[in-house]
């Protein structure tokens, strides 16, 4: 089971594509004490009830460093649950419990860092390539650019092993596959791109992604063909999935396995697109402190179970995001259901660019 808590909404940087958007200085709420406790000992309670045998616990937000006592607590919480389920023969002496942090990688130090190598964390980092790349989007509260605030942590990033998340807007374009080569010179050894689908793609932008796609594919299977185990997600993923005749849905989204998201006042969401503290917000699948909304948890299984009719006979629908992925199709059309055309025109392209890397 995988359980993401929305520590915070605030944040110290005003990225361009934020989930939060314009709304993000308004943002404010944090979770408090009992709603962390209450969230890890429900997803716990759930991950038993499925007789899974692990719980992965993210840390998310915002940005979750701004909460790094509640990160602490948030750990020896988990920690003394799960000892405790196994000393009660609830839970089998080889449970796996891990964590993980979503971060911008600005607010890291030593201490922090040392308590991530104890506690064995996977650190996912949001950085978008060099300075003139990163700081197009990525900027802090003042609108300046914020690579200078993370270039100071790069070398103890790369000592770790972190997995690189970076965004593409129409601005990053034309840079995309020099930024990715450039994180990957830099020493890092996992990355993965992703589009900030915003409405506004034509069909020149998508042109000129191929272009750099086509770049990226050529030169992440050359430093594979030279023994380098570069994982580049953006190509990875699609070509993998095809190898091993899976979907999308069951290789990597835990959704599909129960996963929940927690927002800071509690509100249980399917994953991380959906999590908001702000009222009237569809796909609630109930609240910590009152317990799982059965009937709302049903229909994501049932629309998990389902194929969008839109995409009837599509050859590539088990690889593709709009169809796949239920946050993607959430924030591109404002439901799960939903089909962008411009994700539509993104997976054919990028499907196509990598199933020619592999017959070639
Ligand atoms: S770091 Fe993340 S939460 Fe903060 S503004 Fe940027 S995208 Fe939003
Ligand atoms: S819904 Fe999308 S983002 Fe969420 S786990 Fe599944 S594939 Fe990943
Ligand atoms: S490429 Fe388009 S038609 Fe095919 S599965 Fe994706 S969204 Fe549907």
């Amino acid at each position: 089971m995988n359980l993401v808590l929305c520590l915070t909404e605030q944040c110290n940087l005003r990225c361009t594509y934020c989930y939060y958007k314009e709304s993000q200085a308004a943002r404010q709420t944090v979770m408090d004490d009992a709603t962390l406790e209450q969230s890890i000992k429900i997803a716990l309670e759930r991950t038993l009830f499925f007789k899974q045998f692990y719980l992965n616990i993210t840390f998310f937000g915002g940005e979750p460093l701004l909460r790094k006592e509640t990160i602490y607590k948030g750990v020896g919480i988990a920690k003394a649950l799960v000892a405790e389920a196994i000393d009660s023969g609830r839970a089998e002496p080889n449970f796996k419990l891990q964590f993980a942090v979503n971060t911008n990688g600005t607010l890291f130090d030593d201490e922090f860092f040392d308590f991530c190598e104890r506690e064995k964390f996977r650190i996912f980092l949001s950085l978008d390539g060099p300075k003139h790349h990163h700081d197009i989007a990525r900027r802090t509260v003042n609108g300046n650019g914020s690579f200078s605030s993370i270039e100071k942590n790069i070398p103890r990033f790369l000592k770790y092993g972190v997995l690189v998340l970076s965004t593409v807007t129409q601005a990053h374009v034309n840079t995309l596959f020099e930024s990715v080569k450039w994180l990957h010179e830099q020493g890092f050894q996992s990355i993965t791109t992703s589009v900030d689908f915003d409405g506004k793609w034509t069909s020149e932008d998508f042109d000129k992604l191929a272009l750099q796609y086509q770049k990226m594919a050529l030169y992440w299977k050359e430093c594979r063909q030279k023994g380098d185990k570069f994982f580049l997600g953006t190509i990875q993923d699609k070509i993998k999935i095809a190898l091993i005749n899976s979907r999308y849905r069951l290789y990597s989204c835990h959704v599909y396995n129960g996963a929940i998201g927690v927002a800071t006042n509690g509100n249980i969401f399917p994953c991380t697109r959906f999590i908001t503290s702000q009222k009237d917000t569809p796909y609630v699948q109930g609240n910590v402190f009152t317990g799982f909304d059965e009937e709302a948890c049903g229909k994501i299984r049932e629309f998990l179970d389902s194929d969008k009719k839109e995409c009837d006979g599509c050859d590539i629908r088990y690889r593709c995001c709009a169809h796949e992925c239920a946050c993607t199709s959430y924030y591109t059309t404002g439901s799960i259901e939903g089909v962008a055309p411009e994700v539509c025109t993104h997976e054919r392209m990028l499907t196509e660019i990598c199933d020619r890397l592999v017959a070639y």
